[in-house]
């Protein structure tokens, strides 16, 4: 992990302390990226974020794998969780996300709205 993302994370951490435990929508999590990214001298290129996911995925996929004793961890690797993991990820789609202002949250519900009309009887037996 390089340290811009580390600096990113403690960050996060750090305002996690700032606030209340609340629940947030959409667009409220967009706009707090947005005020910490700010803070960070702006966002990556796209490209640099786009490679952000692809690593932050390839961790989850790591914590998955060891989860599920697929390949279990060496010892000097770092315990993780998935939570964090999926957490990191999330960060780094909501990054991109902020950068060609895309509200996520109506293109969420377009995407809810298809799966159901797609698959409202595909997994039925
Ligand atoms: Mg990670």
């Amino acid at each position: 992990m390089d340290l811009l993302l580390i600096s990113i994370l403690n960050s996060v951490i750090n305002a996690e302390i700032e606030f209340d435990m609340k629940e947030f929508t959409i667009k409220e999590i967009q706009d707090q990226v947005d005020e910490l990214i700010q803070t960070l001298n702006g966002y990556w290129p796209p490209l640099a974020m786009l490679a952000s996911v692809t690593e932050e995925l390839g961790e989850l996929a790591r914590e998955i794998n060891a989860l599920e004793k697929i390949k279990v961890k060496k010892k000097s690797e770092i315990e993780k969780n998935i939570g964090e993991e999926l957490a990191d990820l999330f960060f780094s789609i909501l990054c991109i996300s902020n950068h060609y202002k895309i509200d996520l949250n109506s293109e969420f519900q377009q995407v809810l709205d298809k799966y159901q009309k797609r698959d409202k009887n595909r997994f039925l037996n």
